[in-house]
Formats: C-alpha cells, sequence, structure tokens
C-alpha cells in the first residue's frame, strides 16, 4: 500500500503517511526499528515507485477522505525505510502539491550530505531528521548504518540544510537504555541540536517491538536527565512516546490531564500543585498514581519533577 491512514499524529495533526520506498529500504538497520532486520541495506538514491504511481494512489485516497468529509493536515512521507532513497522524492512532492496540502517528510537524514537530497528535502514544508549520537562508535551500534555513510559528514549536511530551510525543521532522537543514554553522549547531542536549532527537539524511547531484544526503555530518572540536558540547548524539546492524544487539553480528570502532560514533558512539582489547585484535586492523586506504577518522582539540580512510567524490564 502506498498510502495510510490518515493517523492522528500530535507533531503532525491528521497526516496521511506515504510509503514512496517498499518496507526495509533503508540505509539503516537501526537496533530498535519496527520493521525488522534490513540485510540489503543501501545508500545510494535510486527509483522505486514512479511519482505518478504515488501521485495516483494519494489522488485515491483524498478523493475518498472528503467525501467522507475527513480532513488531512499533512501528507507525509513516512515508509518503513528511508524515504530520500527514492531519487523521485522530489518531483513527487511537486506533484502532489497540487493538492494543496503541507508535505512532510521524516528522515533519519543520513543522505543529507548530498546536495540534491538537502535541495529535495528543502521543498517540504516540515522535516524530520533523527540525531540519536554525535558518537561515531554509537552510531554505528544503535543505528547500524551502510558502511559508505560517514556521521561527521551526515552532522555537517545536515547544519547546511537548517542553515538555509524555510520550512519547520524537528529532530527526533531514540533514547536506548545503555546504549545512547549516558550523560556525556546526550550532551553531546544537545550541543548539536543547539546548532541544528530545530522548531522541536523530540525525544522518543522504543516503546513498541524493537529488532532486538536487548532494547530497552530508559528508565524515567535517564529520561529526566536527557531531557534537561537537551532543554539547556533547544527551546522547545518533547517526548515522543506514542501517546497522541491531545496532550494539553484540560479533561477534568486531573490524573489523566498529569499522565496527558508528563507523555510529553516532565512536570516539575509546583506545575502539579497548579493543576491541582485548578480542578481543586489534592496531592492523593499523585500518590495513587506513583502507588500505581504510573508516575514517578525524579529530582534534578534540587528540583522535584514527576515522569510518566513505561514498563521496564520487558521486551518493549
Ligand atoms: S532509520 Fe527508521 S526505518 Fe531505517 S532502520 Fe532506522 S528505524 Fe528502521
Amino acid at each position: 500500500m502506498i498510502t495510510f491512514g490518515p493517523v492522528p499524529s500530535r507533531r503532525l495533526g491528521r497526516s496521511l503517511g506515504i510509503n514512496n520506498v517498499p518496507p526495509k529500504s533503508c540505509t539503516y538497520s537501526c537496533i530498535y526499528c519496527q520493521v525488522g532486520p534490513k540485510p540489503n541495506k543501501q545508500a545510494v538514491p535510486r527509483p522505486f515507485y514512479s511519482p505518478e504511481e504515488i501521485y495516483r494512489a494519494v489522488e485515491l485516497r483524498i478523493a475518498a477522505l472528503r467525501e467522507a468529509g475527513e480532513h488531512i493536515d499533512f501528507l507525509t512521507f513516512v515508509p518503513d525505510g528511508e524515504p530520500a532513497l527514492d531519487v523521485n522524492l522530489g518531483r513527487t512532492m511537486e506533484l502532489l502539491r497540487s493538492f494543496g496540502i503541507r508535505i512532510a517528510v521524516i528522515s533519519n537524514g543520513s543522505l543529507i550530505w548530498q546536495k540534491e537530497v538537502r535541495e529535495t528535502l528543502m521543498s517540504a514544508d516540515w522535516v524530520s531528521l533523527k540525531v540519536d549520537t554525535v558518537d561515531a562508535g554509537v552510531w554505528r551500534l544503535i543505528n547500524r548504518p551502510h558502511s559508505n555513510l560517514q556521521l561527521p559528514c551526515i552532522l555537517d549536511g545536515m547544519l547546511e540544510f537548517a542553515s538555509g530551510y524555510k520550512g519547520i525543521l524537528t529532530s527526533e532522537t531514540m533514547l536506548v537504555d545503555g546504549i545512547n543514554t549516558r550523560d556525556s553522549l546526550v550532551t553531546g547531542v544537545a550541543d548539536f541540536l543547539g546548532k541544528l536549532a530545530p522548531e522541536t527537539a523530540y525525544l522518543s524511547i522504543p516503546i513498541r517491538p524493537p529488532t532486538e531484544e536487548k532494547v530497552r526503555i530508559p528508565g524515567e530518572e535517564q529520561l529526566n536527565r536527557a531531557y534537561q540536558l537537551v532543554c539547556n540547548r533547544v527551546g522547545e524539546v518533547e517526548y515522543l512516546t506514542g501517546y497522541e492524544g491531545n496532550a494539553f487539553s484540560s479533561t477534568g480528570d486531573t490524573a489523566m490531564d498529569i499522565l496527558s502532560i508528563t507523555a510529553v514533558h516532565p512536570l516539575r512539582e509546583e506545575a502539579i500543585l497548579e493543576l491541582l489547585a485548578k480542578t481543586e484535586g489534592a496531592w492523593n492523586i499523585v500518590e495513587k498514581m506513583i502507588e500505581d506504577g504510573k508516575l514517578r518522582e525524579c529530582r534534578y539540580e534540587g528540583r522535584k519533577f514527576y515522569i510518566r512510567c513505561y514498563p521496564r524490564g520487558t521486551e518493549c
């Protein structure tokens, strides 16, 4: 299937997904990838589907959705692989422009050192780039790149892209327990993101079944530390935890509100007290959530934070 969805996305609203490369066509073979190992990693862009074929599939889907009265916020290139491997991505975006819907590309950024790829991505309205680490050894461990790729070139390419890009640039960093969560590694990523200056830096965790069983979700303390370290360099940082509800609308149910917000970022003690005051809730709501294993108290630089708990120790 070339199109899927639309799926509700916190980042993109109602996003109609486009598979412009066949599953597993990727430059990486990340240890946390949900689409399984990639025996044939590729690093040279080439044609897959024709732009016209993708255009027709999207046209049909949009027509059906419009007839059903469904709204679409973004056409999103988010295949089970790397969208920039498709040498026709630029031409396809050009054709899709006629629908008058914004276009997003979720890329691992590994081909952005190539001028043609940068130029193609420039024409998207919204781009996400993967920055799991800036340490070449850890990069080989976590992203398992094609042997022709070089991390310094990729990082330079990302900075060059960011300096000229007029759309919305975001970054995504997957945190895998014990692999890229050490403070020094996260600080390296934070320093790089400080230069890249994405509109929002998303921190994700492997909440869905990954390729490798050894992949584990980091502990809440680690997640909070990573959040704070990246916050020191980038204005807007959010968790991307698979929760796609409306994180900031008050439901009148304080426990639900706390869970929604902590799915996006840690909450300071004072912020929780403020929330409770608004709904005339008592602190025992928080105690009960901690007791039920839904929330955890963490400390960072003398302050108390509350962070959502995720199942650990199990294969996620
Ligand atoms: S970049 Fe994405 S599709 Fe490619 S291996 Fe990593 S997680 Fe899987």
